[in-house]
């Protein structure tokens, strides 16, 4: 039940809060691109608390990109085997791994972008705990999931809604609002017939349908 049945818009900070109570999350390998990157790739649909000692084992047998690269496909599956999608995890990193070690870790969005298993979500966490630059990813789940906690309007493009959401969250929060909204997108706030009776935000969320 809506406290307020005129909510114009979910409070950006009161929002912010139960998200991070609801989806916590603790960056790996801090201050290191590749293993920022690398272990973000693992992360794809899996718990911190599998994805960790997982990506442990793996750098603990192969620590630096080009190892990773030039390691044997079927001992990296063999290693990824605690987590879903192993194998295509497995091939995802190690493409990542030989894209890296030739490369080196990129810093812009646009150019992470082209690394192997790469999408929005892990660009802006390498940029923001790989290199140091804080970011808000756009991705299909922030645009649709903006407009309906009536952060934006069905006008806004891609990037207006980025430079909003920059307006209404601190700099220190822009990290965490992809992964976040992300989160909520994949848990409850689905495309399709939202689950807004299971959901965090169903007293400050302004959605018609949020009964
Ligand atoms: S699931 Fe419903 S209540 Fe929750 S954010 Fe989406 S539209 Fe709002």
């Amino acid at each position: 039940m809506k406290l307020n049945m005129q909510i114009a818009f979910a409070p950006p900070e009161e929002t912010y809060l139960r998200l991070r109570r609801k989806y916590p999350f603790t960056p790996y390998g801090k201050g290191n691109p590749s293993r920022v990157l690398l272990s973000c790739i693992l992360s794809a649909r899996t718990k911190d608390e599998l994805t960790y000692p997982t990506a442990d084992e793996l750098f603990k047998k192969y620590p630096t990109p080009k190892e990773l690269c030039s390691a044997p496909p079927q001992d990296v599956e063999t290693l990824l085997k605690p987590l879903g999608f192993f194998r295509q995890k497995a091939k995802h990193i190690r493409e990542a791994a030989c894209f890296i070690s030739e490369k080196d870790v990129p810093k812009t969005t646009e150019e992470l972008l082209l690394v192997p298993g790469i999408g929005p979500k892990c660009a802006a966490i390498v940029r923001a705990f790989g290199w140091g630059i804080p970011d808000i990813a756009v991705d299909t789940h922030v645009f649709r999931i903006s407009k309906r906690l009536g952060w934006t309007t069905s006008a806004d493009t891609l990037d207006q809604t980025q430079k909003k959401l920059k307006l209404l969250f601190p700099i220190n929060q822009w990290v965490f609002i992809n992964h976040l909204v992300v989160s909520l997108g994949r848990d409850v706030c689905r495309p399709q017939r939202p689950l807004c009776n299971l959901c965090v935000l169903s007293d400050i969320c302004p959605y018609p349908s949020n009964p």
